[in-house]
């Protein structure tokens, strides 16, 4: 259900981007998701294939998740590592560490959008 109502704030933002931009279809919208956010892909992916074919901008819209890995910074070692189950500890010096690099992220990196005929043809719009 989460995903769901996640699948719906997505769709509300690029559709509020569409207009803005006189976007008439979306071809192909661009998430980043943390591993560790919670999110689970495939659900996502399926909520947002049904709400977006309810969407006139939407309806050919394909949702490309990249799935960024949790990782945390050590400071006596000056270096990253990977969070192993959500426990954010240096492997090298046992030192815990509070500052997460990545992982927790949920994210529109940018969308690519459908030529329009009506203003010769614009192949597609970035943002970020
Ligand atoms: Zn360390």
């Amino acid at each position: 259900m989460h995903e769901l109502a996640l699948a719906q704030s997505i769709i509300e933002v690029v559709e509020a981007r569409a207009e803005e931009c006189a976007v008439r279809q979306v071809r192909t919208v661009h998430l980043r998701v943390g591993e560790a956010s919670g999110v689970l892909v495939e659900a996502l992916q399926t909520a947002f294939t049904m709400l977006a074919s309810l969407s006139p901008v939407l309806a050919e819209a394909r949702l490309a998740i990249e799935v960024s890995p949790h990782r945390a910074w050590c400071e006596p070692c000056a270096s990253s590592f990977a969070v192993e189950d959500f426990i954010a500890r240096c492997p090298a010096c046992g030192t815990w560490s509070t500052r997460i690099l990545s992982g927790t992220e949920l994210q529109i990196l940018d969308m690519e959008v459908g030529a329009d005929p009506q203003q010769g043809g614009q192949e597609q719009a970035k943002n970020g």
